[in-house]
């Protein structure tokens, strides 16, 4: 097939050029320039969902090709978001383990302990540039072409990517996967610098520790990279516009459990509280705060650091979608129907660009299922069924309903709670904050909802997922034999509390 440039020279040009055997200047040099592929698949953006989905649809047999803006593989989660928070997460909190004295309470001692953050930084890095690299070998391995540069619609079946080295490469494909994922949502008035007025990207990359940071948002990203900066020394304050921590979707009961054990920790909450704006004034930031019920109520608090974390929103820039006649909906998403297609048949989109809740394993699952149903398979998902954790310490972990959520449907349920005070391994690991809350029909037992406060939540929780989506009983988790002594016993207890009124060992 010619290429885009082909087909706007008019047809009279193009007969005397064929019949000349001659090429005007303009297009020698585009067919110089530019390439063209024919695929099964074109996906756009190789974050978890591109990357899974072009895998998923290069095993299925299609001829695959994945286009990809970034100079690495993996989108936010692995270069700017999942794993490089995990990475400071979990060696912060060794670094807090050390310096705070839980190690020395256990025996292990250790003098003159200290923080070399380039190197903390470092060990992040790694992480990052190994599994990056890694979707390249896979990629390799699954036969997929991958090409670096940024992608535009420019037909229902054409994707034309430009290459930093201004050449282009067309993709005529049978199938286009829209997985462009998300971006910061900007804060009216306020510059992000990513130096000291930062988004989650300049937080995860502070060249040294701030005396104050200052958190707008107490949702899922303010909590991680606030706790990563609390435990590395800072005075961490964040302020939240709702009443409560830990964004959409958190049982209130968790969450109020969640804001104590933080504040035992040092975090600072001022809650009800809505940021209005933020200038810098030499090193310092003030940050404006108003009461959100008392807007007469006005205060200004000062930091060094400034993390701007209130949300992320679909990201669809020059991407062509107005070429074809797709159109956004009022939150930026692109609309796609069950089977994740656009009002386009051959265009499909997955994804934090598309409605959801914004995590890796709901972009992964998407692009799966998909492909599969591209495939002719069968395209299901229950979102009810799809996790949620905070990787903070303890964790937090949720599926299902909250205790708000069954109350607004009016359906009837039974509460089953254990703490993890009373399991043995928290005990013995003196790790045994939280507890486990199983929510079940109060006439079918059948689980409704699972949520997790605990230092191993975040796999705990897939029991519980796994539990769900094949519909069990309380009973039927009660009655699974659970190693001992572990962690995941408490929810098993939790779940005889549910089924039969009361756990065992509380
Ligand atoms: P993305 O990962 O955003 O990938 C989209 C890719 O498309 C990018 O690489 C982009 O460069 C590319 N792209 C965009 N437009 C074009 C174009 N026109 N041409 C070519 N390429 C293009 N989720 C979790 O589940 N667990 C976590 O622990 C977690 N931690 C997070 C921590 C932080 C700090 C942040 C910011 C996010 C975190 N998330 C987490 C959310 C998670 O990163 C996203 O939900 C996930 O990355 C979405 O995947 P995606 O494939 O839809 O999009
Ligand atoms: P969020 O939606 O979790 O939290 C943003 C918070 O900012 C909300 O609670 C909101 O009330 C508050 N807010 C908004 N405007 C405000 C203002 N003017 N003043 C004070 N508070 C204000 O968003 P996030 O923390 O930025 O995270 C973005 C996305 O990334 C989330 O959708 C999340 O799913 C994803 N993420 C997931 C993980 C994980 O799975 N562990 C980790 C990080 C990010």
């Amino acid at each position: 097939m010619q290429s885009n440039l082909w087909n706007v020279i008019t047809s009279s040009a193009r007969t005397t050029c064929l019949y000349q055997q001659r090429l005007p200047a303009a297009l020698l040099q585009h067919r110089k320039y530019s390439t063209t592929h024919e695929a099964d698949i074109v996906v756009i953006g190789s974050g978890p969902g591109g990357y899974v989905a072009a895998i998923k649809a290069s095993q299925l047999g299609m001829k695959t090709v994945c286009i990809e803006k970034g100079a690495t593989f993996g989108g936010t989660c692995l270069n700017v978001g999942c794993i490089p928070s995990k990475a400071l997460l979990h060696n912060s909190h060794y670094y807090h383990m050390a310096h705070s004295g839980e190690f020395a309470k256990r025996g292990v001692l250790m003098d003159n302990v200290k923080l070399d953050l380039a190197k903390l930084m470092v060990t992040k890095e790694t992480a990052v540039k190994g599994l990056t690299g890694g979707i390249a070998m896979l990629f390799k391995k699954n036969n997929i072409k991958s090409i670096h540069g940024h992608g535009t619609i420019t037909g229902k079946n054409q994707v034309t990517t430009k290459k930093s080295d201004g050449s282009t490469e067309v993709v005529n494909a049978k199938n286009i996967l829209i997985a462009t994922g998300s971006e910061v949502t900007p804060f009216p008035g306020i510059t992000i610098d990513e130096q000291t007025i930062v988004s989650s990207t300049g937080a995860l990359s502070l060249a040294a520790i701030p005396k104050k940071l200052i958190v707008i948002g107490g949702g899922v990203i303010g909590l991680e990279l606030g706790s990563v900066w609390k435990r590395l020394g800072s005075e961490v304050i964040a302020v939240e516009f709702l009443t409560s921590i830990g964004g959409v979707g958190i049982d209130m009961e968790v969450s109020k459990s969640f804001q104590k054990i933080l504040e035992k920790q040092g975090l600072k909450f001022k809650l009800g509280t809505k940021v209005t704006g933020a200038t810098k004034s030499g090193t310092t930031i003030k940050v404006n705060v108003e009461d959100v019920k008392s807007p007469d109520k006005k205060e200004t608090l000062d930091c060094d650091v400034l993390l701007v974390c209130v949300g992320r929103r679909p990201y669809t820039e020059n991407l062509g979608l107005e070429n074809v006649g797709i159109e956004k909906d009022q939150r930026g998403r692109i609309p796609v129907n069950g089977k994740f297609q656009t009002v386009v048949p051959s265009i499909y989109a997955i994804g934090d660009c598309i409605h959801g809740p914004m995590l890796a394993h709901k972009a992964e699952d998407e692009g799966i299922v998909c492909v599969e149903g591209i495939k002719g398979g069968p395209v299901h998902i229950d979102y009810n069924c799809v996790p949620s954790v905070i990787y903070t310490h303890p964790e937090v972990g949720w599926v299902g309903k909250t205790e708000e959520d069954l109350k607004s449907e009016g359906v009837q349920y039974k509460i089953g709670k254990f703490p993890f005070m009373a399991n043995s391994r928290a005990k013995t690991n003196n790790d045994a904050d939280g507890f486990v809350k199983v929510l079940s029909d109060k006439n079918t037992d059948r689980i409704l909802g699972t949520h997790i406060i605990g230092s191993a939540a975040g796999e705990l929780i897939n029991e519980a997922v796994l539990a769900q989506e094949y519909g069990a009983s309380a009973e039927d988790v009660a009655r699974v034999c659970h190693a001992h002594p572990t962690c995941s016993e408490a929810l098993r207890e939790a779940a005889v509390a549910a089924y039969f009124g009361k756990p065992i060992n509380f």
